[in-house]
C-alpha cells in the first residue's frame, strides 16, 4: 500500500436511496447516489474525486467514441449479515484492469489506487448495499480516451470512472445454450484478454442472432476451427467431465474470470482435479450423450454460476442433467456465497473489508 489516496469530496444534497425499490432491481440499471472520477494528464494520474452520480461533459470528438480506446471491469461488494461490508478479491481486477489498459494502449493505474478509489466509493454508498441474499453491490471501475483528436493515435488524457449500483441475480433460470460456429469473440494476437469495451459491441449481433432462434446464451469456440471451447457469454464456460473440472485455459483469446480463478481453488482445494487446456465440442458432445458430463455453466461476476440447462450443436440440442441434482455447481455456489456473505471463514482472504 502507498499513502492513502487524497479524494476531493461532494456529497449529494439528497440521497436517491428512499425512490430506489430495491425489491426491483434489473442488472445494471439503478445507480447509487455518487461516481468516483479522476483524470489521467502530463503523464499522471489526478483530480480524483467523489461526486453526485450524473452526466459528464464531453467533446463530441473524443477519440474513445471513435477508436474504441475504452475498457472496464466488473466487481461486486457484498453486505454481511452483521452489516459489515466486503468486496470481493479487488486485486484481481486492479491486476485485470492494467493487462487491458496495456492492451489498449492507455496509462495504468497503481493496483493500490484502483482499490482504494472503489473502497471509498463503495463507503460512501454502502447503504446502496442490498441486504438480500443474491443480491450485491455491483461495481463498475472503466477508463476511457478524452483527447479530442480524431488521428487514430493513442489519447494523451483519459478518465478513470466508477459507478455501483444494488443488483438482484442476473440469470433467472438455467441456460439453454447454443455453440456459436460462425462468429468468433476473439482471436489469437486480438484482445480478447482485456475487457475492452469493443469486444462487447461485436459480441452483441451474434448473441441477438442466437436469441432469436431461442437460444438464452451462446458458446465461443475458437476463430480458427470452430472446434474448441472458449467462453459462455459474457462468463467463463466450465465443465465437470469424467470427474474434472474442465476449462479452456487462459490465454490471449480468454478473460482470465476471477470466478473461474476462485472456482478452480475451490475444486483443488475439495481434490478435484482441475484441466486447465484445449476443451474440443466434440467431447462436450461426446459427454453429454454418454453421461459423463455431469455439470455445465458459466462463471463471472454478474453471472456467478450459471446453470447449463442443454447445448445445441449444428442444430441438435443435447439436453443436460437437472441442475437441481448438481452437486459440483451447487457446492461452489453455496461455498462462495457463504465466504462473500461472511458466513464461513474467508480462508483464502478473498474479502476486502470496507
Ligand atoms: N468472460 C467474459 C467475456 C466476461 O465479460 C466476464 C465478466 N467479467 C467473464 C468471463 C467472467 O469474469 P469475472 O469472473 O472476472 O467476472
Amino acid at each position: 500500500m502507498t499513502d492513502t489516496l487524497d479524494i476531493k469530496i461532494t456529497k449529494a444534497a439528497q440521497s436517491r436511496l428512499a425512490e430506489t425499490d430495491f425489491n426491483n432491481l434489473p442488472f445494471g440499471k439503478v445507480f447509487s447516489d455518487h461516481m468516483l472520477v479522476a483524470d489521467y494528464a502530463d503523464g499522471e494520474w489526478k483530480n480524483f474525486e467523489i461526486l453526485p452520480y450524473g452526466p459528464i461533459l464531453m467533446s463530441p470528438a473524443i477519440s474513445a467514441l471513435h477508436y474504441g480506446q475504452a475498457f472496464f471491469e466488473g466487481i461486486k461488494a457484498y453486505k454481511h449479515a452483521n452489516g459489515e461490508v466486503s468486496i470481493f478479491r479487488p486485486d484481481k481486477n486492479a491486476i485485470r484492469f492494467n493487462k487491458s489498459a496495456e492492451r489498449l494502449c492507455m496509462p495504468t493505474l497503481p493496483e493500490d489506487i484502483f482499490v482504494q478509489s472503489i473502497a471509498a466509493l463503495v463507503d460512501i454508498d454502502r447503504e446502496w448495499i442490498p441486504g438480500k441474499p443474491n443480491h450485491a453491490l455491483y461495481i463498475r471501475p472503466f477508463m476511457f480516451a478524452t483527447d479530442a483528436f480524431l488521428g487514430v493515435t493513442p489519447s494523451a488524457t483519459y478518465k478513470f470512472v466508477v459507478i455501483v449500483g444494488p443488483v438482484g441475480p442476473y440469470f433467472s433460470k438455467p441456460l439453454k445454450v447454443k455453440i456459436e460456429t460462425h462468429y468468433t469473440r476473439a482471436a489469437e494476437g486480438g484482445m480478447g484478454y482485456a475487457k475492452a469495451a469493443g469486444n462487447y459491441g461485436s459480441s452483441m449481433l451474434p448473441a441477438r442472432k442466437a436469441t432469436e432462434e431461442g437460444f438464452d446464451q451462446l458458446i465461443w469456440t475458437d476463430a480458427k476451427e470452430h472446434k474448441y471451447i472458449e467462453e459462455m457469454g459474457a462468463a467463463n464456460a466450465m465443465f465437470l467431465l469424467d470427474g474434472k473440472l474442465i476449462t479452456a485455459e487462459a490465454k490471449d483469446t480468454i478473460l482470465d474470470g476471477v470466478t473461474r480463478d476462485t472456482v478452480i481453488a475451490l475444486a483443488k482445494n475439495w481434490g478435484i482435479p482441475v484441466e486447465e487446456r484445449k476443451v474440443s465440442v466434440a467431447e462436450l458432445i461426446e459427454g453429454a450423450k454418454n453421461g459423463k458430463l455431469t455439470d455445465a455453466f458459466g462463471a463471472g461476476t454478474a453471472a456467478t454460476i450459471a446453470s447449463v440447462a442443454s447445448i445445441t450443436y449444428e442444430g441438435v440440442e443435447y439436453p443436460l442433467s437437472d441442475p437441481a441434482t448438481r452437486e459440483f455447481s451447487k457446492k461452489v455456489l453455496t461455498t462462495l456465497d457463504d465466504i462473500k456473505y461472511g458466513r464461513a471463514e474467508d480462508a483464502h482472504g478473498w474479502n476486502y473489508t470496507v
